[in-house]
C-alpha cells in the first residue's frame, strides 16, 4: 500500500504563465463590454488552464491570424489579441498591427532574451544553431522568425530524427564555421542540452553561447527536484499536457529514472498503478494549476488516509510584469 508521497517543491505554474494567465483574465474583464478578446495560440500548453479561460471569459484561441475573419462573423470580439507566453515571429505583430488589431504580448520575458540574441548575432552575419525540440513548437517558431535566413534548427542529440526538420548536431553543416552562435528553447533537458551544445563545441570551437543558459530557471528546478527524488520512489506521477515542452521533459526524466506516468488530472489514475507501490513522487509541468496536484492527493489519502506527504525545497520567488496594452489603431491611425 502506499505509504509515502514525495511531493516536488517547485512544482507547476512558473512566473511566466502567472504573467500570462494574469493577462488574459485581466484584459478579457477590462474589455468584456467591447467584445471578446482573442488569443493567439494556447496561451499555455495545458488544456485545463484554455478550458477555464475559454468557459470563464469566453477568450477564443487562433493558431492563424485567418481564423479571426470566420470568428468576427459569430462574435464581437474586442479587436485586441493576446500573444501566448512561447513568443511569437515579428510577422505576427506587424500583421496584427495591419490589421488595426491592438495587442498584448505575454511572451515570457526569458524567451524575449533569446530572441534578442538571436538577432544580435544574426545581424552581425552568424549563423544561428537553434535547438528546439520541434519545428512546430510555439516557442521555436517564434525564435525562427527573429532572423530565419540565418538559422538552423537542430534536435536535441538523444531526439535527432523525431523532427526530420531539425538537424543532427553531428552533422550539421554552416557556412562559415568560424561564426556560428548557439541558443535553445528555454524547456529542454538540462542535460541532454548541455551535451548536444558540447557535440557542437567540438565541430565549431569558435562557437558563441549566450553568457547564461538560454533554459530557463523553472525548467532547471523542476528537474533538479524530479532527479533528487526519483530515487526514494517506485512510481512518479507527472501532471502535464502532452503538448507541454517542459512537462513531458520532466516525464521523460523521471522515466529514466523510476517508473513513471504522464497525468492529465486525476482523472487518469487507475488503481492497479499502486498494486505493491509505497513510495509515490510527484510533479507538475510550469502550465499546471496546483488544484490539479491536489487533486490526485485526495485520490491517493483515499487509498491511505495516512499517507505521509514529504514536501522539501523552496517555492520560487520571481515574479514577472504584466505586460502593457497596446490599443488598437483607430480608423485613420497609421
Ligand atoms: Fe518562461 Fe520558463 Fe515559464 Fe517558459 S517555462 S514561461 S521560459 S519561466
Amino acid at each position: 500500500m502506499i505509504e509515502r508521497v514525495y511531493l516536488a517543491k517547485p512544482r507547476g505554474f512558473c512566473a511566466g504563465v502567472v504573467m500570462a494567465i494574469n493577462a488574459v483574465e485581466r484584459a478579457a474583464e477590462e474589455l468584456k463590454d467591447q467584445g471578446d478578446l482573442v488569443v493567439y495560440h494556447s496561451i499555455v500548453h495545458n488544456d485545463v488552464v484554455v478550458a477555464r479561460l475559454r468557459e470563464r471569459y469566453g477568450v477564443h484561441i487562433v493558431e492563424d491570424l485567418s481564423e479571426i475573419a470566420e470568428l468576427e462573423k459569430k462574435y464581437k470580439l474586442a479587436r485586441t489579441i493576446v500573444f501566448s507566453a512561447h513568443g511569437i515571429p515579428p510577422s505576427v505583430r506587424e500583421e496584427v498591427r495591419r490589421m488595426g488589431w491592438g495587442y498584448i504580448d505575454a511572451t515570457c520575458p526569458l524567451v524575449t532574451k533569446v530572441h534578442s540574441e538571436a538577432r544580435y548575432y544574426a545581424a552581425r552575419g552568424y549563423t544561428v544553431l537553434l535547438i528546439g525540440d520541434s519545428a512546430d513548437h510555439q516557442e521555436v517558431r517564434g525564435t525562427l522568425g527573429e532572423a530565419p535566413e540565418s538559422t538552423i534548427l537542430v534536435a536535441v542529440h538523444t531526439h535527432v530524427g523525431s523532427d526530420p526538420r531539425l538537424a543532427d548536431p553531428r552533422t550539421v553543416e554552416v557556412p562559415d564555421p568560424e561564426r556560428v552562435a548557439v541558443f535553445t528553447q528555454t524547456t529542454l533537458s538540462v542535460d541532454d542540452t548541455d551535451r548536444t551544445i558540447e557535440i557542437l563545441k567540438k565541430r565549431f570551437p569558435k562557437l558563441v553561447q549566450p553568457s547564461r543558459s538560454d533554459l530557463c530557471y523553472a525548467t532547471k528546478n523542476r528537474q533538479d527536484q524530479v532527479k533528487l527524488i526519483a530515487p526514494h520512489v517506485d512510481l512518479f506521477l507527472v501532471l502535464t499536457s502532452s503538448y507541454s515542452s517542459n512537462g513531458m521533459r520532466l516525464f521523460e526524466i523521471a522515466s529514466g529514472l523510476t517508473r513513471a506516468r504522464r497525468i492529465d488530472t486525476a482523472a487518469d489514475l487507475r488503481r492497479e498503478w499502486f498494486d505493491g507501490v509505497r513510495n509515490v513522487g510527484i510533479t507538475s509541468a510550469a502550465s499546471t494549476p496546483e488544484d490539479l496536484v491536489q487533486q490526485v492527493l485526495v485520490y491517493l489519502r483515499e487509498i491511505n488516509p495516512r499517507l505521509e506527504v514529504i514536501e522539501e525545497g523552496e517555492w520560487e520567488k520571481i515574479r514577472f510584469r504584466e505586460p502593457r496594452r497596446v490599443p488598437p489603431l483607430n480608423d485613420g491611425d497609421e
